[in-house]
Protein backbone atom coordinates (compact mmCIF):
# COMPACT_ATOMS: atom_id res chain seq x y z
CA UNK A 1 0.00 0.00 0.00
CA UNK A 2 1.43 3.30 -1.05
CA UNK A 3 1.10 6.30 1.39
CA UNK A 4 -1.90 8.21 0.14
CA UNK A 5 -3.67 9.80 2.93
CA UNK A 6 -5.47 7.48 4.83
CA UNK A 7 -5.02 4.93 6.91
CA UNK A 8 -5.36 0.81 5.98
CA UNK A 9 -6.60 -1.42 8.61
CA UNK A 10 -5.56 -4.85 7.07
CA UNK A 11 -7.17 -7.78 9.18
CA UNK A 12 -4.99 -10.34 7.75
CA UNK A 13 -5.96 -13.93 6.88
CA UNK A 14 -3.72 -15.75 8.75
CA UNK A 15 -5.81 -19.15 9.66
CA UNK A 16 -6.74 -19.32 13.28
CA UNK A 17 -5.24 -16.50 15.01
CA UNK A 18 -4.46 -12.79 15.11
CA UNK A 19 -2.00 -10.60 12.62
CA UNK A 20 -2.77 -6.89 11.54
CA UNK A 21 -1.06 -4.85 10.02
CA UNK A 22 -1.85 -0.67 9.93
CA UNK A 23 -0.28 1.49 6.91
CA UNK A 24 -0.75 5.26 8.01
CA UNK A 25 -1.21 8.28 5.89
CA UNK A 26 2.56 8.78 5.56
CA UNK A 27 3.21 5.07 5.52
CA UNK A 28 3.91 4.59 9.15
CA UNK A 29 3.30 0.88 10.22
CA UNK A 30 2.60 -0.74 12.61
CA UNK A 31 1.81 -4.96 13.29
CA UNK A 32 -0.35 -6.03 15.70
CA UNK A 33 0.24 -10.10 16.80
CA UNK A 34 2.10 -12.38 14.23
CA UNK A 35 -0.18 -15.11 13.48
CA UNK A 36 -0.19 -19.12 14.20
CA UNK A 37 2.59 -19.35 11.55
CA UNK A 38 4.79 -17.90 8.50
CA UNK A 39 1.80 -16.50 6.74
CA UNK A 40 1.58 -13.57 8.17
CA UNK A 41 5.66 -12.74 6.70
CA UNK A 42 4.25 -13.23 3.39
CA UNK A 43 0.36 -11.21 4.11
CA UNK A 44 2.85 -8.01 5.19
CA UNK A 45 5.24 -8.54 2.29
CA UNK A 46 2.65 -8.25 0.09
CA UNK A 47 1.38 -4.95 1.08
CA UNK A 48 5.39 -3.51 1.74
CA UNK A 49 7.36 -1.69 -1.07
CA UNK A 50 10.36 -4.49 -1.63
CA UNK A 51 12.30 -1.60 -0.82
CA UNK A 52 10.95 -0.98 2.51
CA UNK A 53 12.74 -3.04 5.36
CA UNK A 54 11.51 -1.37 8.31
CA UNK A 55 8.15 -1.21 10.63
CA UNK A 56 7.74 1.39 13.11
CA UNK A 57 6.04 -0.51 15.95
CA UNK A 58 5.36 -4.10 16.69
CA UNK A 59 2.45 -4.97 19.52
CA UNK A 60 2.76 -8.17 20.80
CA UNK A 61 -1.12 -8.80 22.33
CA UNK A 62 0.34 -11.65 24.52
CA UNK A 63 2.44 -14.62 24.07
CA UNK A 64 0.50 -17.25 22.62
CA UNK A 65 0.81 -19.28 19.63
CA UNK A 66 -1.06 -18.38 17.83
CA UNK A 67 -0.33 -14.34 17.94
CA UNK A 68 3.11 -14.89 18.11
CA UNK A 69 4.79 -17.78 15.67
CA UNK A 70 5.96 -15.00 12.89
CA UNK A 71 7.70 -12.58 14.98
CA UNK A 72 10.95 -13.85 15.31
CA UNK A 73 10.94 -14.13 11.00
CA UNK A 74 9.48 -10.76 11.30
CA UNK A 75 12.45 -9.79 13.95
CA UNK A 76 14.95 -10.87 11.70
CA UNK A 77 13.85 -9.62 8.37
CA UNK A 78 12.73 -6.08 9.47
CA UNK A 79 14.07 -3.03 11.27
CA UNK A 80 11.81 -2.58 14.06
CA UNK A 81 11.21 0.52 15.85
CA UNK A 82 9.96 -0.26 18.87
CA UNK A 83 8.19 -3.56 20.15
CA UNK A 84 4.89 -3.16 22.57
CA UNK A 85 4.40 -6.03 24.74
CA UNK A 86 3.46 -7.04 28.77
CA UNK A 87 6.96 -9.08 28.83
CA UNK A 88 4.56 -11.95 30.61
CA UNK A 89 6.75 -15.10 31.34
CA UNK A 90 5.79 -17.85 28.62
CA UNK A 91 7.21 -21.01 27.63
CA UNK A 92 6.07 -20.85 23.84
CA UNK A 93 8.80 -21.47 21.96
CA UNK A 94 8.69 -18.64 19.61
CA UNK A 95 8.38 -16.11 22.42
CA UNK A 96 11.78 -17.45 23.71
CA UNK A 97 12.89 -16.59 20.30
CA UNK A 98 11.56 -13.42 20.16
CA UNK A 99 12.87 -12.28 23.57
CA UNK A 100 16.06 -13.21 22.66
CA UNK A 101 16.56 -11.69 19.22
CA UNK A 102 15.12 -8.25 21.25
CA UNK A 103 17.92 -8.68 23.56
CA UNK A 104 20.81 -9.30 20.58
CA UNK A 105 19.28 -6.64 18.23
CA UNK A 106 18.76 -4.46 21.64
CA UNK A 107 15.44 -3.02 20.06
CA UNK A 108 13.74 -0.05 22.19
CA UNK A 109 11.01 -2.38 24.14
CA UNK A 110 7.68 -0.43 26.09
CA UNK A 111 6.26 -2.60 28.52
CA UNK A 112 2.75 -1.72 27.81
CA UNK A 113 0.97 0.77 30.15
CA UNK A 114 -2.31 2.95 29.82
CA UNK A 115 0.03 6.54 30.59
CA UNK A 116 2.15 5.93 27.50
CA UNK A 117 0.66 6.39 24.44
CA UNK A 118 1.92 6.44 20.63
CA UNK A 119 1.94 9.18 18.49
CA UNK A 120 2.88 8.13 15.19
CA UNK A 121 2.36 11.51 13.78
CA UNK A 122 -0.69 12.63 11.38
CA UNK A 123 -3.09 12.14 13.43
CA UNK A 124 -2.32 8.78 14.00
CA UNK A 125 -2.25 7.54 17.36
CA UNK A 126 -2.45 3.60 18.62
CA UNK A 127 -3.78 4.38 22.22
CA UNK A 128 -2.69 1.84 24.56
CA UNK A 129 -5.62 1.06 27.15
CA UNK A 130 -4.78 -2.01 29.14
CA UNK A 131 -3.13 -4.25 30.85
CA UNK A 132 -1.49 -1.47 33.37
CA UNK A 133 2.50 -2.90 32.99
CA UNK A 134 2.26 -5.58 36.26
CA UNK A 135 2.90 -8.61 34.17
CA UNK A 136 7.27 -8.02 33.21
CA UNK A 137 8.21 -11.34 34.73
CA UNK A 138 5.51 -12.86 35.60
CA UNK A 139 4.43 -15.75 34.83
CA UNK A 140 0.39 -16.77 34.21
CA UNK A 141 -0.96 -19.63 32.95
CA UNK A 142 -4.04 -17.99 31.43
CA UNK A 143 -1.61 -15.59 29.29
CA UNK A 144 -5.19 -14.29 27.49
CA UNK A 145 -6.14 -12.41 30.25
CA UNK A 146 -2.81 -10.33 30.18
CA UNK A 147 -3.56 -9.08 26.28
CA UNK A 148 -2.66 -5.92 25.42
CA UNK A 149 -5.49 -3.71 24.58
CA UNK A 150 -5.32 -0.68 22.35
CA UNK A 151 -7.35 1.84 20.25
CA UNK A 152 -6.17 2.98 16.71
CA UNK A 153 -7.31 6.39 16.48
CA UNK A 154 -6.74 8.35 12.98
CA UNK A 155 -8.63 11.60 13.06
CA UNK A 156 -12.45 10.77 13.54
CA UNK A 157 -11.83 6.91 13.20
CA UNK A 158 -10.98 4.44 15.44
CA UNK A 159 -10.75 0.64 15.95
CA UNK A 160 -10.27 -1.45 19.28
CA UNK A 161 -7.79 -4.21 19.34
CA UNK A 162 -8.53 -6.79 22.09
CA UNK A 163 -6.57 -9.18 21.77
CA UNK A 164 -7.65 -12.94 23.42
CA UNK A 165 -8.90 -11.13 26.18
CA UNK A 166 -11.81 -13.17 28.44
CA UNK A 167 -14.07 -11.91 30.99
CA UNK A 168 -11.49 -11.22 33.65
CA UNK A 169 -9.70 -9.04 31.93
CA UNK A 170 -12.85 -7.86 30.27
CA UNK A 171 -14.39 -7.45 33.48
CA UNK A 172 -10.73 -5.58 34.86
CA UNK A 173 -10.83 -2.82 31.50
CA UNK A 174 -14.69 -2.09 32.26
CA UNK A 175 -14.16 -1.63 36.34
CA UNK A 176 -11.14 0.64 35.29
CA UNK A 177 -13.51 3.37 33.88
CA UNK A 178 -11.91 3.39 30.40
CA UNK A 179 -13.36 4.96 27.91
CA UNK A 180 -13.30 2.35 25.42
CA UNK A 181 -15.36 3.42 22.27
CA UNK A 182 -14.51 2.49 19.08
CA UNK A 183 -15.90 2.53 15.54
CA UNK A 184 -15.10 -0.94 15.16
CA UNK A 185 -14.41 -3.66 17.68
CA UNK A 186 -11.82 -6.73 16.57
CA UNK A 187 -13.62 -8.84 18.53
CA UNK A 188 -12.10 -10.50 21.55
CA UNK A 189 -10.48 -14.11 21.14
CA UNK A 190 -11.38 -14.88 17.57
CA UNK A 191 -15.46 -14.51 18.80
CA UNK A 192 -14.80 -16.63 21.29
CA UNK A 193 -18.09 -16.81 24.16
CA UNK A 194 -15.90 -16.22 27.01
CA UNK A 195 -15.64 -12.14 26.33
CA UNK A 196 -17.39 -9.43 24.34
CA UNK A 197 -19.98 -9.43 27.35
CA UNK A 198 -23.06 -7.27 26.84
CA UNK A 199 -21.61 -4.75 28.81
CA UNK A 200 -18.66 -4.53 27.06
CA UNK A 201 -20.64 -4.02 23.93
CA UNK A 202 -22.38 -0.96 25.43
CA UNK A 203 -19.21 0.42 26.12
CA UNK A 204 -17.37 -0.05 23.01
CA UNK A 205 -20.81 0.65 20.85
CA UNK A 206 -19.18 -0.05 17.74
CA UNK A 207 -20.22 0.66 14.25
CA UNK A 208 -19.34 -2.89 13.09
CA UNK A 209 -17.14 -6.09 14.46
CA UNK A 210 -14.26 -7.84 12.61
CA UNK A 211 -13.40 -11.43 13.72
CA UNK A 212 -10.52 -13.00 12.86
CA UNK A 213 -10.64 -16.96 12.95
CA UNK A 214 -9.39 -19.76 10.54
CA UNK A 215 -12.09 -21.18 7.72
CA UNK A 216 -13.67 -24.29 9.29
CA UNK A 217 -11.31 -24.08 12.78
CA UNK A 218 -11.64 -26.60 15.49
CA UNK A 219 -13.11 -24.27 18.34
CA UNK A 220 -16.09 -23.65 16.87
CA UNK A 221 -14.97 -19.63 16.27
CA UNK A 222 -16.68 -17.42 16.20
CA UNK A 223 -19.02 -18.77 18.42
CA UNK A 224 -22.81 -18.33 17.71
CA UNK A 225 -23.51 -16.62 21.00
CA UNK A 226 -21.36 -13.75 20.06
CA UNK A 227 -22.66 -13.85 16.61
CA UNK A 228 -26.45 -13.42 17.94
CA UNK A 229 -24.82 -10.42 20.80
CA UNK A 230 -23.46 -8.96 18.26
CA UNK A 231 -26.29 -8.89 15.68
CA UNK A 232 -29.33 -8.39 18.54
CA UNK A 233 -27.31 -4.34 19.06
CA UNK A 234 -27.27 -4.49 15.18
CA UNK A 235 -23.27 -4.56 14.60
CA UNK A 236 -22.48 -6.06 11.32
CA UNK A 237 -20.06 -8.73 11.55
CA UNK A 238 -17.16 -9.30 8.54
CA UNK A 239 -14.71 -12.54 9.52
CA UNK A 240 -11.62 -13.40 7.84
CA UNK A 241 -12.95 -17.00 8.01
CA UNK A 242 -15.40 -16.17 5.91
CA UNK A 243 -13.78 -13.61 3.33
CA UNK A 244 -10.01 -13.76 3.73
CA UNK A 245 -8.25 -10.54 4.71
CA UNK A 246 -10.40 -8.02 5.92
CA UNK A 247 -9.57 -4.43 5.42
CA UNK A 248 -10.96 -0.98 6.45
CA UNK A 249 -9.43 2.49 4.84
CA UNK A 250 -9.68 5.32 7.06
CA UNK A 251 -10.13 9.13 6.02
CA UNK A 252 -10.32 10.46 9.21
CA UNK A 253 -13.16 12.29 8.61
CA UNK A 254 -16.24 12.47 10.80
CA UNK A 255 -19.14 11.37 8.35
CA UNK A 256 -17.90 8.78 5.27
CA UNK A 257 -15.85 6.10 7.09
CA UNK A 258 -14.72 2.58 6.29
CA UNK A 259 -16.22 0.82 2.94
ZN1 LIG B 1 -5.61 -16.34 19.97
Amino acid sequence: VRPDGQTHVAVLDVGQGDSIFITGPRGQQILIDGGPDLSALTEIGRRMSFFDRSIDVLVLTHPDLDHVASFPAVLDRYRIGAVVMTGVDSATAPYREMLRILKEKQIPVMIADPQQDIDLGDGLLLDILWPPPVYAGVARDDANNTSVITRLTYGEDSILFTGDMEKEEEDEILASGEDLHADILKVEHHGSKTSTSTGFLLAVSPDLAVISAGRDNPFGHPHTQILDRLAHFGVPVRATAWEGTVEFVFDGLEDKRQE
